[in-house]
């Protein structure tokens, strides 16, 4: 989108109206499909790379429209933070999260972990830690089983304010991730103040680990600043065998990817984890 500016005044372009349009007609859209039920969470089994027994599952948020299109996250995540509606939002799939994390434990599934992306929006809303003290209790989801995702680009802004934050957090007993890790520049010693548990290796430098030798660079830095740390450490987007053999011999423990299950609704997520039981 171009645009000019002349004494103070802004000239959109054609095309930026365009997108300013399609972002209103968007945000309408999924406001509607909030409030219509057509948005639903989805969850992605976590494996032990040693076992492949899973361990754990990330909730997804979906938005399918009446007409059976699936819009993705990647486009309607930031115009709900956008529209403030992030808040109401995130706050249902902890809660939906919650309540899954439950009726698994009532099927048997007791060590399983739940974890739940929380944008940046939602984390410096001043009641951010009442909504999740409220979910947790709420729901009975026991706060040892809950984790939450943040991104390393957020975790990147505001030191003071973030570290202040997880540390309450982490007094309800939820456990935190640093999400896309590898793809912001955190320092060792900034790493080391914050009371975060688990560093989640971005998808892109799993892809690269099978391609030139360098290629598994960033992969086995972020294990080994885990280990350091005493951080767990899982590796995201892991398509292929290759990928999840080279991630175990780097020392790396857990695993996400389409090489062991795609996200699924919560009652193929029952079956599936009965049916692994069974093996
Ligand atoms: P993310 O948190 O990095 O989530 C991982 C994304 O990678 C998911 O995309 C997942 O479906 C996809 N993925 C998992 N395994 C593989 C694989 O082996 N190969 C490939 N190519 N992709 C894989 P998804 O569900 O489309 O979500 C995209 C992003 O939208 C998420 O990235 C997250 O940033 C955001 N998002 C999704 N649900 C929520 C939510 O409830 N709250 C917030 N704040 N953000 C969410
Ligand atoms: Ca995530
Ligand atoms: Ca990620
Ligand atoms: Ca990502």
């Amino acid at each position: 989108a171009k645009s000019q500016q002349r004494a103070g005044h802004f000239y959109f372009s054609r095309s930026m109206g365009v997108e300013i349009r399609e972002r209103v007609r968007m945000m309408h859209a999924l406001r509607t499909a909030f409030g219509q039920n057509q948005l639903f969470v989805v969850y992605q089994p976590q494996i032990d790379l040693a076992t492949r027994r899973p361990v754990g599952a990330e909730a997804l948020l979906r938005w399918q429209t009446p007409d059976g299109k699936f819009i993705s996250p990647d486009r309607f995540i930031p115009i709900a933070e956008y529209s403030g509606l992030i808040i109401e939002l995130g706050e249902w799939v902890m809660r939906t999260a919650c309540r899954e994390l439950v009726d698994l434990r009532k099927a048997g599934h007791h060590d399983f972990m739940m974890s739940i992306n929380v944008s940046q929006v939602q984390f410096r809303h001043p009641h951010f830690l009442d909504i999740l003290k409220r979910a947790l209790d709420d729901t009975g989801a026991p706060p040892q089983n809950i984790e939450l995702e943040i991104t390393e680009s957020m975790a990147m802004e505001e030191p003071d304010l973030l570290i202040k934050m997880l540390g309450q957090i982490k007094q309800t007993g939820v456990s935190i991730a640093i999400d896309d890790f590898g793809t912001g520049f955190s320092s060792l010693s900034y790493l080391q103040r914050l009371q975060i548990d688990r560093l989640k290796i971005d998808r892109a430098f799993v892809t690269e680990i099978t391609g030139s030798a360098r290629g598994s660079s960033i992969a086995e830095m972020v294990i080994q600043l885990g280990r350091n740390l005493g951080l767990a450490v899982i590796a995201e987007g892991v398509e292929d065998e290759r990928q999840a053999q080279i991630l175990q011999s780097l020392g790396c423990p857990l695993a996400q990817g389409f090489l062991f299950a795609r996200p699924m609704t919560a009652s193929a997520l029952n079956g599936w984890l009965s049916n692994d039981a069974l093996e």
